[in-house]
């Protein structure tokens, strides 16, 4: 089993174990291992052989147990008995993703609000891994926070946008914006500005525990305005620590699918949303999806081989996942 596999298999585990509030620090540790591994990619078997797989970063004895067992067999009986326990289906219908054909982020953050790296070092990496695109989407003015981004910020970081693409040669930044989606359904920028951007991400960060008919009519709104393109972690749920936002998920995913407005299986494992159980509804209602690692740093791009199962569970075909087209087949960009 190579690393990319098993790192998948430990992001699941950490994400069943986090629907037991007690399990929440053995949670935590699995995705990590997990994010270690889809950053670092040892060799397994070699490890397992020479009686070293506690020398990857963040396992120990008992993953490095699980670990032994994906070697050996190719699955993990604490995977499945997990899967039972916690009520997932036993899935015919799961779906293959080849990681290989990952063409870009559409949703990744920089020092201009609240990422760590700075423009030109998010774009290297992204080139490293054989991205074609990146889409550069920092936040909106309402997160203050952060240092979110208004008009003429914007103006400024697309001047520093087209001085990085100079320099990394191949790749196409998508110049964007996760903007907030406020109480009433309004976006954090004026329509005007929107529409000048390549990508546009519109996110429910605040107010989340709206009653369940507003936060309906708040969604629909967002996914109505032509200008977005992706809905960012749609429901802002953090598992094991809190829940996400209520509404009417199929009315909302229903007018996603009209709209062609893409919904974005995050895979910040703090995040993990869509879940598969979602991701599977809106699947069936016939939404496009977006696969991202909402990077707030160039490690954090290992987020999405660590959790395409997520996408795999759901039963997500490649070529409803916008990340599988190439830049001239992305929907904002042909739009
Ligand atoms: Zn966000
Ligand atoms: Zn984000």
């Amino acid at each position: 089993m190579d690393a990319i596999a098993a790192a998948q298999v430990l992001s699941e585990i950490g994400y069943l174990l986090r629907q037991d509030p007690k399990e929440v620090y053995r949670a935590r540790a699995f995705s990590a291992a997990a994010w270690a591994m889809a950053l670092e990619r040892p060799d397994l078997t070699a490890l397992h052989m020479a009686n070293k797989l506690t020398s990857i970063e963040g396992v120990g004895e008992g993953i490095a147990k699980v670990l032994a067992g994906l070697v050996e067999t190719g699955e993990s009986s604490y995977l499945e008995r997990l899967r039972t326990e916690t009520g997932q289906p036993a899935r015919d219908d799961e779906s293959t993703i080849d990681l290989g054909a990952y063409q870009g982020d559409l949703h990744s953050h920089t020092d201009w609000s609240d990422g760590r790296a700075t423009m030109l070092e998010m774009a290297r990496a992204a080139k490293a891994l054989g991205y074609h695109y990146l889409g550069v989407t920092d936040h909106s003015p309402r997160i203050k926070v952060v240092n979110g981004l208004d008009a003429e910020r914007l103006l400024a970081q697309s001047r520093e946008r087209e001085q990085v693409e100079k320099k990394v040669d191949g790749l196409a930044l998508l110049q964007g914006i996760e903007v907030d989606i406020l109480e009433d359904g309004s976006l954090d920028l004026p329509d005007a500005v929107l529409e000048l951007l390549d990508v546009v991400v519109a996110s429910p960060h605040v107010k989340l525990r709206q009653e369940s008919a507003s936060m309906t009519e708040r969604m629909v709104r967002a996914v109505s305005n032509p200008n977005v393109d992706i809905i960012g972690h749609p429901t802002g749920r953090r598992p094991g620590s809190r829940e996400g936002a209520s509404y009417d998920v199929e009315r909302v995913f229903r007018e996603a699918a009209e709209h062609g407005v893409a919904l974005e299986i995050d895979c910040d494992p703090a995040r993990m949303d869509l879940s598969p159980e979602h991701a599977r509804l809106a699947l069936e209602l016939g939404c496009l999806f977006s696969l991202d690692a909402d990077a707030h740093a160039p490690a954090e791009f290992a987020y999405v081989p660590m959790a395409a199962w997520m996408a795999r569970r759901a039963g997500i075909p490649m070529d409803r996942i916008l990340n599988f087209r190439p830049l001239e087949a992305l929907t904002m960009i042909a739009k």
